[in-house]
């Protein structure tokens, strides 16, 4: 009957509910500061060029000690001019990547408006896979043996790119009856395609159920954030047998591991983590559809390699500050 309750997060969610749950975000709010600051005084002043940009102490001041040009510590990035403070941000976004509670279960724990919260944690997690290859090729030491490779059909549901209309979204706080999915226009399929290797999990998405094209984008990226790439193991489809690479197979079909050990376990895992997390939208535009998984699977991979909050921190900063 309740098939589409979460298997993980349901008892958070009560507590949520109860209003039991108050987060002090103090301890965060210092973190990000000090990461951003020091992120400011690695580069130069973006109006005269100098490498004499100071943060100052005890102020949100950023100041150029040549052309005394000023700012805050949190101009370009998402966290500016937020109502929340950088640390109730972040816990929104780790609240909102790393768990299965609604947006509107978060927007009741920290209790800014839903549309103001929606619309800033979508350009966090724009701004978070923007920064993460940057980040993840300062901390990933070694991602070695072979890449699997998976894809699955997302039947996802958009006004022509839109976000889905907000009383059709999950209220999440009556169980039985009232949950409508908004499924929108037909047509709007996705296919999601992952791609793992050891601790680094990239996914992207196509348009369409079809799976004509070559496997082109997410290839090249999980090449990108791990090279070489080196073999690739995909199940069976047709799609994988045209590819260029170095690539053997297993036919899921028949048995889930070839007779050289060849499967792609890891991804089908990926699948049933991110699967039951997609879910919780109750309905995504097809951008949104693509970036949060996208998001996931980045964050999936700072999780792996024990990345502590910094990492997280970094990743939004990062490229905004350059
Ligand atoms: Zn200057």
């Amino acid at each position: 009957m309740h098939e589409d309750r979460p298997a993980f997060g349901q008892r958070i969610s009560e507590l949520v509910e109860l209003g039991v749950i108050e987060f002090r975000a103090d301890p965060l709010d210092t973190i990000v500061e000090r990461r951003l600051k020091t992120i400011w005084e690695e580069r130069s002043c973006p109006h005269c060029g100098a490498d004499s940009l100071h943060a100052l102490n005890g102020s949100d001041r950023i100041w150029c000690g040549r052309c005394d040009w000023k700012t805050t510590y949190t101009r370009w990035t998402p966290f500016y001019d937020s109502e929340l403070t950088p640390g109730e941000f972040l816990i929104a976004f780790i609240l909102y990547a790393d768990t299965l509670l609604s947006i509107t279960q978060i927007a009741e724990l920290l209790s800014p408006c839903y549309t103001t919260l929606h619309d800033q944690l979508r350009e966090f997690e724009t701004t978070f896979c923007r920064g993460f290859p940057t980040v993840w090729e300062r901390i990933s030491q070694t991602v070695d043996g072979p890449t699997q490779v998976d894809e699955t059909q997302q039947v996802c549901s958009g006004f022509k790119g839109q976000d889905p209309p907000r009383e059709g979204l999950d209220r999440g706080g009556s169980p039985e009856g009232g949950r409508t999915r908004w499924t929108g226009d037909q047509g709007d399929e996705l296919t999601l395609v992952a791609a793992c290797r050891d601790v680094l999990r990239v996914v992207s998405a196509q348009e369409g159920s079809d799976y004509e094209d070559d496997l082109g984008p997410v290839i090249e990226e999980a090449d990108d954030l791990s090279q070489p790439l080196g073999e690739v193991w995909t199940d069976g489809l047709p799609a994988y047998r045209g590819m260029e690479h170095d690539h053997r197979y297993v036919v899921h079909d028949e048995r889930y591991v070839s007779d050289e050990g060849v499967h792609t376990n890891q991804v089908e895992c990926l699948w049933s983590l991110l699967q039951p997390w997609l879910a919780k939208f109750r309905g995504l535009s097809k951008q949104g559809l693509e970036q949060a998984a996208r998001t996931y699977g980045f964050l999936r991979s700072l999780n792996l390699t024990g990345a502590p909050i910094h990492g997280l921190v970094d990743s939004i900063a990062v490229n905004v500050l350059r």
